[in-house]
């Protein structure tokens, strides 16, 4: 039954983020030269052929490389996307943007590893402890050290296991909810940093689901970043604990990820 309510949920994010992906761009046209904004892109799954909603094609994400390349951006770690928005002495490079992995699926090890190797980008993962050396479709403990070793992946959370807050706040009272999500919060932090050693101090919310109350209990849990797939580029002023991601599917061809990103030529070369 959870299996099926998290199938709805990624059904249902998907389709959220798809609408607002496919909305016309004539608003970026009319907007005023921007404040500096820094972007960060979410992948879940990786294969040849995309057999599911969440798993972009492997010519896919070259080709988003390849698109990122071409246009000037850098591939920066998130942490210096967060320090960013914290520290305003932190400087980032034009065009700065993070990659970013959510579940912890084993195509991360087995599909993506050698392109993230051939290419050395930074990448952050975001990890439900529950499922690893586990669940099946999930990675091990000595596959995401092996990552972690090579230095370009930094492995952070995504809550114990995955929970959809909207369901868990309708069956459990408000003290039992609030001690619910903050063991998510807690008990996936200790697991990661036990198990891989570093630091745990970004979350990304499972199903982008989040409310103030939520982030202020990630906040009492010691998170310094937490990450939404609400679908803009990032601001300083961002609020910390709801930086926003680009959800990437297989259906976001490079043309799509540069209006996205605010490429489009209606926006780089507005009509007299
Ligand atoms: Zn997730």
């Amino acid at each position: 039954m959870r299996a099926f309510h998290r199938k709805l949920g990624c059904m249902l994010t998907l389709l959220l983020a798809m609408a607002t992906a496919l909305r016309p761009f004539a608003a970026l046209a009319e907007a005023e030269p921007a404040a500096p904004e820094a972007s960060i892109l979410v992948y879940h799954r990786f294969a040849d052929e995309a057999t599911d909603s969440m798993t972009v094609r492997v010519a896919t994400f070259e080709a988003h490389l390849a698109w990122l390349r071409a246009h000037g951006y850098r591939i920066v770690p998130l942490r210096d996307i967060v320090a960013w928005i914290d520290d305003p002495s932190a400087t980032l490079p034009p065009k700065a943007i993070a990659i970013t992995v959510d579940d912890g699926h084993r195509s991360v090890y087995e599909v993506m590893r050698p392109i993230v190797l051939r290419e050395r980008f930074p990448v952050t993962l975001f990890i439900y402890p529950s499922a690893i050396s586990n669940a099946s479709y999930a990675m091990t403990w000595p596959e995401l050290r092996e990552l972690r070793d090579t230095g370009l992946f930094d492995i952070q959370s995504h809550t114990w296991w995955h929970p959809n807050f909207n369901t868990e706040r309708r069956r459990l009272s408000g003290p039992a909810f609030e001690q619910f999500a903050l063991t998510q919060f807690t008990h996936s932090r200790d697991l990661l940093e036990h198990q891989l050693g570093g630091r745990v101090d970004m979350l990304a919310w499972p199903f982008g689901i989040y409310d103030d109350e939520l982030v202020a209990l990630a906040r009492h849990a010691g998170y310094r970043a937490a990450f939404t797939i609400e679908p803009h580029n990032v601001a300083r002023s961002t609020q910390p604990l709801a930086i926003p991601r680009f959800l990437m599917v297989d259906a976001c061809t490079p043309a799509r990820l540069g209006q996205l990103l605010g490429q489009h030529p209606a926006a780089r070369q507005p009509q007299p």
